[in-house]
């Protein structure tokens, strides 16, 4: 491919102690924290809301944030959830699942960000990594107004795709495309009647009716892609309910075209999907789709290689590290690349052979944190040290809460110090995440 060599003077306008790149629910627990422990903390996003995936992709539900016993986000996530049941008056400790309003779980996020006087920053995509040596010197963003630059002690990777880390040279895995998990274009829909719909018995892959549902769609072509793996609809405030539906296979969370495509065929899928809910399920004859995701959902891409790699042996000892920094119990959740029923069959099985017993939970090293061959980097969130299936895992909200939080007060320390992330006495950051409320053995 041609390419060109291009040079500008550009303006480093920002130089925070800790800067985040990326306000999805790892970056946010990361920004919130530092700030929190009195850095200077600059927090960016491409986009033009808090919450990535859980609010700009219109993610349904929340996954597990307790084992049964220990509430597993404790600090961080304990106030996102608290403060989103003050709100609704919903509360379920024994486990999965609140419903997730994005509006709602908007505003406590920037009142979060705010509070702790985070400075927050929209439509600020991150174009470039200036790195030497494995030092970032600094990272640099388009804005409307042009490119300018943030020069930071340390700086947090917050992408959900691990693009700080990878463009400062940072080794990384990814799957290959006819095995990464497929994207969602999660919806809103209303106009539905929950009580006619929770009596009509087909919901998900899960039950009798719905596979039988879909098979017959399938057939008569009223839904064109063959898909047996149905999450479903999950009901999100009296008003409205959450579609994790329609799944689009092969797509590069790291190519602009992929992405497209992803967008393109997703919205025309839902459209399948609002005639096939209409015409087959009960409670939803006058339903329809009000809304869809902003970004597409992305479930998987690049897992940055840290100092260590959590592995799917430690998923199943439930270990205990010395470096821990929190732990975590939710399934290996790998949404199956090719849509067949052996495939969900499958699916089930890895999903159920890795649940969690009540009290059970793994534990994350801090250094899954540590990307190799850069020093004044941190990642969070769905990017960070793991193999395919402990990322099918972490990379749920909770998890995200748990890393972020952990890579946000490694930050502040680290600024505080003057030294890199790696270099900080991590007994210092364990009993900093407990005393605001961390868990961990
Ligand atoms: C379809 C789908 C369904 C899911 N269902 C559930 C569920 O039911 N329950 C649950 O708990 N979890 C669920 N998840 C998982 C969860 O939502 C995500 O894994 C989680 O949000 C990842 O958090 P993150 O902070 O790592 O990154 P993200 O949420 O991906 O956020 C990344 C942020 O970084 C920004 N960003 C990216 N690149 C750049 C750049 N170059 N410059 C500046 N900003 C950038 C983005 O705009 C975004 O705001 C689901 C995910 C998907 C995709």
């Amino acid at each position: 491919m041609e390419t060109i060599r291009f040079e500008k003077d550009i303006p480093i306008r920002y130089t925070p102690d800790v800067c985040v790149t990326g306000a999805g629910p790892g970056g946010i627990a990361a920004a919130v924290t530092a700030a929190r422990q009195g850095a200077k903390v600059l927090l960016l996003d491409a986009h033009t809301m808090p919450g990535g995936m859980s609010t700009a992709a219109r993610v349904p539900v929340l996954m597990p944030y307790t084992d049964g016993i220990n509430f597993l986000p404790g600090g961080f996530g304990q106030e996102v959830i608290s403060r989103s049941m003050a709100i609704s008056g919903q509360h379920n400790f024994d486990n999965c699942g609140i419903p997730l309003h994005a509006e709602q779980l908007k505003l406590i996020y920037e009142d979060l960000l705010t509070e702790a006087g985070v400075e927050l920053l929209y439509y600020s995509r991150l174009a470039a990594v200036n790195a030497e040596n494995g030092i970032i010197r600094q990272t640099i963003y388009a804005s409307p107004g042009g490119l300018f630059a943030v020069k930071a002690k340390v700086f947090i990777d917050g992408t959900g795709d691990g693009s700080v880390a990878a463009w400062a040279g940072a080794p990384f895995e990814m799957a290959p495309l006819d095995e990464i998990m497929p994207s969602t274009l999660c919806s809103l829909w209303a106009g539905f009647d929950w009580k006619a719909y929770q009596a009509g018995g087909a919901f998900s892959h899960n039950d009798d009716k719905m596979p039988e549902l879909l098979t017959a769609a399938f057939k008569d072509g009223s839904l064109s892609t063959e898909d047996h793996h149905h999450t479903g609809i999950f009901k999100n405030s009296n008003l409205t309910a959450g579609g994790n539906i329609t799944h689009v296979f092969g797509v590069d969370a790291t190519d602009e075209r992929s992405l497209t495509r992803g967008l393109v065929e997703s919205r025309r899928l839902l459209r399948e999907y609002e005639y096939f809910y209409r015409q087959n399920i009960s409670g939803f004859a006058n339903a329809e789709i009000v809304d869809s995701g902003s970004l597409l959902g992305v479930r998987e891409s690049r897992r940055i290689t840290g100092d260590y790699t959590l592995v799917l042996e430690d998923f199943k000892a439930r270990r205990d590290f010395p470096d821990e920094i929190g732990r975590y119990n939710f399934s290996a959740d790998i949404h199956p690349p090719r849509p067949t029923r052996e495939q969900v069959e499958e699916h089930k099985k890895l999903f159920k052979g890795t649940s969690c017993g009540k009290g059970e939970s793994y534990g994350i090293p801090y250094r899954v944190l540590l990307p190799r061959n850069v020093s004044n980097l941190l990642t969070c969130g769905r990017c960070v040290s793991t193999d395919r299936y402990v990322h099918a895992s972490l990379r749920v909200i909770p998890g995200c809460w748990i890393t972020g939080q952990a890579a946000g007060m490694a930050g502040a320390i680290a600024a505080d110090k003057n030294c890199t992330p790696r270099e900080i006495d991590v007994q210092l950051l364990r009993n900093k995440l407990r005393e605001i409320g961390g868990f961990f053995h």
